[in-house]
């Protein structure tokens, strides 16, 4: 089974493509910090945000029953899954029943979690994602690499070649306008064409019933205002209890996710259309298991703003591939193992522990703590390899034995002066090459030491 960093070798061996995506993301991470400084109450609405976020934790079955109770009020239905397959298996009934062969989709994480796009088109349903970078992505048949920015690993040129090749644009053309322009005139032939809409659920408003989406694009209203059938996919997570907590969340949302004042669609369901039907499919899918976990059931408080993978130095340097599972990054590295700690075992140690995710989170998870107490839960479960553990152990008495230490501290200093250069800057290190590290002297590591003054 591949690890992380043996999963992020392609991406850093290019060198160029891995620093610009470094780059992309450090811009919208000082975004975000412009826009969290313009706001004097920001740490009190992140403080607020964390304590309602912990509260309906501790309520989430009465706060969900609430939901349901009100929602079916509002003339919505409401559905319960208990994983992937069973949230799969509703949809397709859904739209199965009313012979529905064709379906625009607005982002949502939890389906590209459940598989869905590749369940339906099995069942014949054409499904069209409907998010310009989920578009991408998806004809170019990859799964996002970015939860808030799906296509970020893509320079223009490559999706100028994209659409070239699939909606006939002209050859070599990179221009993002006219390449917007095409994909918007493609999308909205979908829209027209579609029987159905299926979106996400940014957050469900227990004591209305009603839920809101959030887009830059317009294109979940486009979905959800044209067809007379809305399904709505929502994680068990995404309840809060009242109207006005979420403009605590709203506020902090997206100006976490790409430093913007506020999204540029935030719309409210409260109900179905006119003659038409709202569906709601509520989704368990492993996370009643993270809720009993005392220790890392925080990483429920979520709302998948992305921040924490913007500023991470090894997200921006390894890439959303890197990490294999549908949500990258810290929050990623901790919900991926939570779910099968074996397969995943290497992603709480993708992370340099610096403490920046925590920072930026507007729920604040304590990501990099967390990270930390996911490491000693695998070494105590045996999942770490065993040459780690054992390197673990022995560097743990070294660094507790006074002797020892002095001892290795000589020998270290023997001993590294004399590594081939190749092995610290080389070929054979391109994780190495993508860091701040120093310019490689031009004398050798001896020499260097001898110089240095006593
Ligand atoms: S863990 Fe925090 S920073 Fe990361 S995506 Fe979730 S809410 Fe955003």
């Amino acid at each position: 089974m591949m690890g992380h960093a043996a999963k992020a070798l392609p991406f850093v061996s290019d060198e160029e493509r891995a620093h610009w995506h470094d780059q992309a993301l450090w811009f919208v991470r000082l975004k975000r910090d412009r826009q969290a400084e313009s706001i004097p109450e920001w740490e009190a609405l992140r403080e607020s945000a964390s304590a309602i976020k912990a509260h309906t934790l501790s309520r989430l079955a009465d706060y969900l029953e609430e939901f349901e109770r009100n929602a079916r009020a509002n003339g919505i239905q409401v559905h319960w899954a208990r994983d992937g397959t069973e949230h799969n298996t509703i949809v397709h009934r859904i739209l199965a029943g009313r012979g529905i062969t064709r379906l625009v989709k607005s982002k949502s994480m939890l389906t590209e979690e459940c598989h869905l796009n590749p369940y339906l088109e099995a069942q014949g349903i054409e499904v069209t994602d409907t998010d310009l970078g989920e578009r991408i992505v998806q004809l170019r048949r990859e799964p996002p690499s970015h939860i808030v920015l799906p296509a970020i690993h893509l320079k223009k040129q490559d999706i100028g070649e994209l659409f070239h090749k699939e909606l006939g644009t002209a050859q070599g053309a990179s221009d993002p306008s006219y390449l917007t322009e095409a994909a918007r005139g493609h999308l909205r032939q979908k829209f027209m064409a579609a029987q159905a809409g299926l979106t996400g659920v940014n957050f469900a408003i227990a004591e209305t019933g009603g839920f809101v989406v959030c887009t830059n694009e317009g294109n979940a209203d486009m979905g959800t205002s044209l067809p007379p059938l809305h399904i709505a996919s929502m994680g068990v997570e995404k309840v809060i209890p009242r109207t006005k907590d979420l403009a605590i969340f709203l506020r902090l949302l997206a100006r976490s996710a790409t430093g913007q004042p506020v999204t540029t669609y935030t719309t409210h369901f409260h109900g179905p259309l006119r003659g038409g039907e709202l569906h709601v499919v509520i989704v368990d899918n492993g996370r009643s298991a993270i809720l009993h976990n005392e220790t890392f059931r925080r990483s429920l408080a979520c709302i998948r703003c992305g921040a924490c993978m913007n500023t991470c130095p090894v997200f921006r340097r390894s890439g959303g591939y890197s990490y294999g599972y549908t949500v990258p990054g810290p929050i990623g590295s901790l919900l991926a193992p939570l779910r099968n700690p074996s397969h995943f075992g290497s992603l709480p140690f993708a992370s340099s522990l610096c403490g920046s995710c925590s920072d930026v989170c507007p729920v604040k998870i304590d990501l990099h703590h967390e990270l930390y107490a996911f490491r000693q839960e695998l070494v105590r479960q045996k999942i770490v390899p065993l040459y780690k553990r054992l390197a673990m152990a022995g560097l743990s008495w070294v660094l507790m034995t006074t002797w020892a230490y002095c001892l290795a501290s000589r020998l270290m200093r023997w001993f590294v002066p004399r590594l081939p250069r190749a092995l610290v800057y080389g070929p054979w290190n391109p994780w190495g090459r993508q860091r701040e590290l120093p310019q490689m002297p031009r004398e050798s590591f001896r020499d260097l030491i001898k110089k240095e003054p006593t």
